[in-house]
């Protein structure tokens, strides 16, 4: 499983400095999408266990909360990786063009991000969006979370 870059964000998870990780291979092609660069399989380098584990380390006193930016196409290497961060208490987030994703994986994240990118719907900061940001616990979605930034 290739990721194109990994970044430290403030505004994807409300309320939470996320490890941010971009994975490649993303098979939606949305219309107007912003990271075409995702596409390919084989942009980007590999991200491997200990990869990761280095960088959970490094940002234990910083972040809380790890972010994959799709890979459910990968849905046992990214449920590792999701395992890893819960084991190292934090927590979890997927954004994800889909409508849904698995059980096993839902098993591991504290946050979902569904929809695919639609440009005339807008994002989770639109009130007409298709895209929903989920508690997964309770099932709760808190787009409220994000149009709340906006009018701030
Ligand atoms: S899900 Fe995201 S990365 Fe994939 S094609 Fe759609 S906008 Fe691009």
């Amino acid at each position: 499983m290739n990721y194109h870059n990994f970044q430290v964000v403030l505004q994807e998870v409300p309320g939470e400095v996320s490890l941010c990780f971009s994975i490649s291979g993303c098979p939606l092609r949305c219309e107007g999408c912003h990271s075409p660069f995702l596409w390919k399989i084989e942009n980007g380098n590999s991200l491997s266990e200990e990869r990761f584990i280095q960088i959970l380390i490094q940002y234990k006193r910083l972040a809380t909360c790890v972010l994959f930016m799709g890979g459910e196409w990968y849905e046992n290497e990214l449920i590792k990786l999701l395992k890893l961060a819960n084991k190292n208490a934090y927590k979890t987030c997927l954004y994800t063009g889909e409508e849904q994703v698995s059980a096993d994986i839902l098993d591991e994240l504290t946050w979902l991000k569904t929809g695919a990118w639609k440009q005339h719907l807008g994002g989770l900061n639109s009130p007409e969006t298709n895209q929903k940001f989920i508690d997964v616990k309770t099932n709760q979605i808190l787009n409220n979370l994000f149009t709340k930034t906006k009018t701030l």
